[in-house]
């Protein structure tokens, strides 16, 4: 069955002759480091065949239906500091379908008060780095003064810092915090508030190098890196949907339900990519498939330290979605403190649901709660609403249901840079992506599409092809 121009089920893979005047290149995985490659490889003039073992592009950031609601797999966020992804948006013409807020503001609701829930604003103002969160700061009600004071004080050490510095990525963001007199209160309140959404880790199991990457390019670059956007459509309208138009336009043949099976050099020294049924012959191949996937497809010789790959940890996300029949939350998202709730977001609107509202909450790491029965979260969680929004409480829910990412992220733990590969490969004309590879990312949608223009642009320049049309944000890999 033919979707689209060019985008097809598995059952009617065309024949693809391996070289033409542009090359051939297989890209095998269709989540947005795959879709970034194909695309990025075809604007420079290649001939792509992009392969996807399930049924729908998109990868790790999905939705499906459940009734009449459209539910995301996951809330996604990113920052305007984000500029791969929003390329991406702009790529495929969704970008208007997923803004960034005009200033960063995030409430951030304190439930441990014995006076009552307390609200509290990381918020920016125009001014110039770092005194644009300075006024936020100072009024931060969830921390002392001589608290706000060290947080500062911190800051301002960790703008030093040289995120890609190896000697970094040993050490963990947790002890960095602690010497430079950061309380548990601090950490909790403030650095995990932010580190645990963006890097899925507490500070104490996350890489400094890691963690300094997100703070200062984040809080400490522009003023407005940290603004936040968000997708007020399914992500299936952008990740699937319109990323397949925009591949469809630019040429590319995708495939999904394409399972690859194996990978290897063929007679004349170009690569033969294995489905079930049939072989591909091209002139480069990119694995953009999660670490484990890469490692069993990569041939031998391809890494000096295949096993490295197995080393990378992966580390869960859970969602927790409830729909109540009357509107319970006024702003679009908020996080909480003294609550095992994290981050709630209205999804209402994108939802598509007509009455009531829906929200999710993004449980980052995970996992002590990943496997619970839903019986277990629910009476877990339907209470902590209940302390968090007021009006839940006399509110119906019409519907609790989870859904579960137990390898949402790699693990950014201490020392996972030094196993993070590059796109290039010892393999001539093989080449790798993922929000994996060594973007010097967290696990995020701007750690694929950057892995993703890299691996084109690796290719490119090994077939000697201008990489005219490739964004300028790529840093381009070992
Ligand atoms: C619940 C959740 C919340 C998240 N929140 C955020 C967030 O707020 N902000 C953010 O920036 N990031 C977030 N992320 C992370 C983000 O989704 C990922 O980092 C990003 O989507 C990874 O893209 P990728 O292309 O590198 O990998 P993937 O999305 O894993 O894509 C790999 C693709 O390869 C396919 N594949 C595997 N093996 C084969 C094979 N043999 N043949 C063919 N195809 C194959 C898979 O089916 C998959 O589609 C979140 C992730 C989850 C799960």
């Amino acid at each position: 069955m033919t979707q689209g121009n060019g985008t097809r089920d598995r059952g009617v893979l065309a024949d693809v002759p391996a070289s033409g005047p542009g090359g051939h290149a297989v890209v095998v995985g269709g989540g947005l480091a795959g879709v970034t490659t194909a695309l990025a490889l075809a604007d420079a003039g290649m001939r792509v065949t992009l392969l996807e073992g399930r049924p729908r592009l998109g990868g790790l950031a999905f939705s499906f239906q459940r009734g009449d609601l459209t539910v995301d797999n996951g809330q996604h966020v990113f920052l305007r500091c984000c500029t791969a992804y929003r390329w991406f948006l702009d790529r495929i013409g969704g970008a208007a379908l997923a803004p960034v807020q005009e200033r960063l503001d995030v409430p951030v609701v304190d439930l441990d008060r014995a006076e009552g829930n307390r609200l509290g604003r990381l918020r920016r103002d125009a001014l110039p780095v770092p005194l644009h969160l300075g006024r936020s700061l100072a009024a931060y009600p969830h921390l002392s003064l001589a608290e706000r004071a060290s947080v500062g004080r911190a800051a301002l050490a960790l703008k030093g810092l040289d995120p890609a510095d190896p000697a970094l990525d040993g050490q963990d963001f947790g002890s960095w915090l602690a010497a430079h007199g950061q309380s548990a209160r601090a950490v909790e309140a403030l650095w995990d508030l932010v580190g645990v959404a963006t890097l899925n880790a507490v500070a104490g199991d996350a890489s400094l190098g890691l963690a300094a990457m997100v703070f200062k390019t984040g809080l400490l670059s522009d003023p407005g890196a940290a603004d936040i956007g968000w997708a007020r459509v399914p992500l299936g309208e952008l990740h699937d949907r319109l990323a397949r138009k925009a591949l469809d336009s630019a040429g590319v043949r995708t495939e999904v339900r394409t399972r690859v099976t194996s990978v290897s050099v063929n007679e004349n020294g170009g690569w033969s990519v294995q489905v079930p049924g049939e072989t591909l012959e091209a002139d480069a191949v990119v694995l953009a498939v999660p670490q484990r996937e890469a490692h069993d497809l990569l041939p031998e010789g391809a890494l000096d330290a295949p096993e490295d790959l197995l080393r990378i940890g992966t580390a869960p996300i859970l969602n927790i979605h409830v729909v109540y029949d009357r509107k319970v939350l006024a702003t679009p998202f908020l996080t909480a403190l003294g609550t095992p709730v994290q981050w709630v977001f209205d999804r209402t609107e994108a939802s598509g649901l007509k009455e009531g509202q829906y929200l999710a909450l993004s449980q980052s790491t995970a996992q002590n709660e990943i496997d619970e029965p839903v019986a277990v979260l629910r009476e877990r969680y339907l209470p902590e609403l209940e302390r968090l929004l007021p009006r839940t409480r006399g509110a119906e829910v019409k519907d609790f249901f989870v859904t579960r990412e137990r390898a949402a992220t790699f693990a950014p733990a201490p020392g996972v840079g030094r196993l993070r590969p590059g796109a290039r490969t010892k393999a001539p004309g093989l080449y790798l992506a993922g929000a994996w590879t060594a973007t010097g990312w967290p696990a995020t949608m701007e750690s694929a599409v950057r892995s993703g223009v890299g691996a084109a642009a690796a290719a490119l320049g090994a077939l000697g092809r201008s990489r005219g049309l490739l964004p300028d944000f790529f840093e381009e890999a070992a």
